[in-house]
């Protein structure tokens, strides 16, 4: 395995992303250790859209065609996820696609049984080479998903800077430390919940806990859910399991903004 600082060939600009947020979040924590509460607020409530815009638009709707919702909202949803550092919706889809049908074997672009935790947490981001969107995804390969690729890199400069208009505080808590807690929430569903070392074969496992913590990943950490029945528009499958995503898209159902809704297969 390459040293842990070296990106891939093509990925110097990932790493070189990486670690800026993660320096400003830093230096954010330290010059504000107790930012005001508007503040704080903006900063979650934009967390939390970023999550609905990850889980629902970029892996229920677009990765898995589990659920169709309304145009618009399909490209609020797509702002809402690069906003909060997701990448590009062709990129995210085809490194998700490659997951599933490699998971657990050496080609898993992500996999903690063959990298470990770090490997799948973070490095892989880095230092694997870009999946392949026309093989993955052609359909996001196309059209107004096109736009949505150049319009990566101005809307992630707008997600770290826009916090600047409620002054420094709002610079660094608003911006890039409101990405690296979005971003390091929605790496553990690639590393803990692929952490059962049991014998089934599967890796993928539930974590309960995660669930509060995670505001930018409503309903991931049902992971062992999601790997036994892929298609379903639904993660948490019981009562108890919280699942925001799947109200979400619920709320959008009843309205009838969201269609062909996939229950899972136990269901
Ligand atoms: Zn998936
Ligand atoms: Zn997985």
């Amino acid at each position: 395995m390459m040293p842990f600082w070296k990106p891939a060939k093509g990925k110097t600009g990932v790493l070189l992303y990486l670690a800026l947020i993660h320096i400003l979040a830093v230096t954010g924590v330290v010059l504000f250790p107790s930012p005001s509460l508007p503040v704080l607020g903006l900063s979650l409530l934009l967390a939390c859209l970023g999550g609905l815009g990850t889980t629902i638009g970029y892996h229920r709707m677009l990765a898995h065609r589990a659920v169709q919702v309304n145009k618009v909202i399909e490209h609020v949803l797509v702002f809402c996820a690069m906003f909060n550092g997701s990448g590009n919706p062709a990129s995210w889809v085809a490194y998700h696609r490659h997951h599933h049908a490699y998971t657990d074997t050496p080609e898993d672009i992500s996999s903690p049984k063959h990298g470990g935790f770090w490997w799948a947490h973070l490095r892989w981001l880095y230092q694997s080479s870009p999946a392949d969107r026309q093989k993955w995804c052609p359909e996001l390969n196309r059209g107004a998903h096109q736009i949505w690729r150049l319009a990566e890199a101005p809307v992630v400069l707008l997600s770290l800077c826009c916090g600047l208009a409620l002054g420094w505080e709002g610079f660094f808590w608003i911006g890039a430390i409101r990405l690296v807690y979005s971003l390091h929430m929605q790496c553990f569903v690639n590393s803990l919940t692929h952490l059962d070392h049991s014998d089934t074969g599967d890796s993928s496992r539930n974590v309960w806990w995660l669930g509060p913590l995670q505001l930018t990943a409503w309903g991931e950490n049902w992971h062992r859910n999601h790997h036994s029945s892929v298609g379903s528009a639904r993660l948490g499958w019981h009562w108890w399991q919280v699942d925001i995503g799947w109200y979400f898209i619920r709320m959008l159902e009843a309205v009838g903004l969201a269609t062909n809704v996939r229950r899972p297969r136990t269901q």
